[in-house]
């Protein structure tokens, strides 16, 4: 028997599992199972990614100006209060590690995103699941969770997997009423698909206990290339700073993500694309008898009678072609998460589903 331990809560982790890429024996598949955008990022952040090719042999920026800079200008934000990571999974690994280790709890509720519990454990802090009502987060539910060991509260607002949001009153009032040593951390990941909303931005800046994560995985469809960020208040985008890497991002990924939110005519052409195929997706479902919750994000939470039609449902849309995601490991054994493809990806998929509950009933 081995010595070599590791850690308090490490083997807790149950490893994160990603979208599948792959059906066996099948080529032509459609992935609609990690929530990528499917038009993939825009020309120009392609351009200064070719570009940095001649750039290999050079050390990146360590303090990420341009990129802030870019960021702070496109979204109306102070740079200084901003912090780059390796996609927002590392900002939100950053938040755990300053602010929560063993005797602190962290709050996530119950169909939460798998890295807020992974990097609680990780860093041998306690993960605390709150209920949500009807697959919404619960800000009271929130609240009676809280204690004096509460450090940090993560909610993802729009949700994944559930597609829901909460208001920016009930944002406000959880942020209000948190206990003192308690920060709130708004993932804002789904944030830029909602029409109007700051993701938190506003709320950041009235207060010193909230923090909002972003990245550019989703609509700026860089999730291969990992960057994400942080806007805080500035203590704690000095302590992120601290045990933040001086070399995370890659001038690659610097530049291209610089060149990305820069082009807000993509962006926006990316939104409203996935406003219009996501409600013709959650029609088309009704439709055949499948309910959604209306989303809000670039996906689709498609509800079935019970465990076993939803798994059955996977098995055909698998056997055509068709990759989405069971979320059983997010308390929702009876739902399959389907991510906005382009307008084929997403007739193919309702075709397919139509096909089944045709059978199924
Ligand atoms: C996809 C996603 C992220 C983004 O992670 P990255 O590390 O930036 O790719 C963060 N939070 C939620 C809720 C997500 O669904």
């Amino acid at each position: 028997m081995t010595k070599i331990i590791p850690q308090p809560g490490i083997m807790e982790i149950a490893p994160y599992q990603g979208g599948a890429s792959h059906v066996e024996g099948m080529t032509n598949v459609v992935k609609l199972s990690s929530n990528e955008n499917p038009f993939g990022p825009s020309e120009a952040a392609k351009e200064a990614f070719r570009k940095a090719a001649y750039e290999l042999h050079r050390y990146p920026s360590t303090d990420h100006a341009d990129l802030r800079a870019a960021i702070g200008e496109v979204h109306g934000l102070d740079p200084e209060r901003i912090v780059c990571g390796v996609g927002s999974d590392e900002i939100i690994s950053f938040l755990c590690q300053s602010y929560a280790g063993p005797g602190d709890e962290v709050i996530h509720t119950e169909h939460g995103f798998a890295m807020y519990r992974i990097s609680t454990l990780a860093n041998g802090a306690t993960p605390v699941e709150v209920r949500e009502r009807e697959r919404v987060t619960d800000v009271d539910a929130i609240l009676a969770a809280c204690n004096e060991n509460t450090r940090l509260v993560f909610i993802a607002n729009p949700n994944n997997p559930t597609g829901t949001m909460v208001g920016e009153a009930d944002l406000a009032r959880l942020a209000a009423n948190l206990p003192e040593r308690a920060l709130l951390v708004i993932d804002g990941a789904y944030g830029e698909y909602v029409e109007g909303y700051d993701s938190g931005a506003s709320l950041v800046e009235a207060r010193e206990n909230v923090v909002m994560t972003r990245t550019f995985s989703k609509l700026y469809g860089l999730g291969g290339l990992r960057v994400g960020w942080g806007y805080g208040p500035q203590h704690v985008v000095d302590v992120l700073n601290r045990v933040r890497g001086p070399f995370n991002l890659s001038h690659a990924a610097l530049v291209t993500a610089e060149a990305a939110v820069r082009d807000t005519d993509w962006a926006a052409k990316c939104r409203d694309d996935n406003t219009r195929m996501r409600a013709w997706l959650a029609e088309a479902l009704a439709g055949y008898g499948v309910a959604s919750d209306t989303s809000t994000g670039n996906f689709i939470l498609a509800r079935f009678a019970d465990r076993a039609e939803a798994e059955a449902c996977d098995a055909h849309l698998q056997s055509e072609g068709l990759i989405v995601r069971r979320v059983a490991g997010y308390n929702l054994p009876h739902c399959l998460r389907i991510t906005v493809g382009d307008e084929p990806s997403c007739r193919r998929v309702a075709h397919a589903i139509g096909q089944f509950m045709g059978r199924a009933r």
